[in-house]
């Protein structure tokens, strides 16, 4: 079984830990309703995908605007 032969030192962990970070997730606006979605997703508050009715949507908050 593969082993590391070296313990990592505190300043080689930390350096490779820079890079760990959580990115801000993108958003984009729907096109439809206008709200924030996320890309290559279907909408899920009026259930539109690249201007199809994709998804049935229970709300009719959507139909209201
Ligand atoms: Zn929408």
């Amino acid at each position: 079984m593969a082993n590391p032969k070296k313990r990592k030192s505190r300043s080689a962990v930390r350096t490779n830990r820079a890079h760990l970070a959580l990115k801000e997730t993108t958003l984009n606006k729907c096109p439809q309703c206008g709200k924030a979605v996320k890309p290559h997703t279907a909408c899920a508050f009026c259930g539109t995908y690249r201007g199809r009715q994709i998804l049935k949507v229970k709300t009719t908050t959507a139909k209201a605007k």
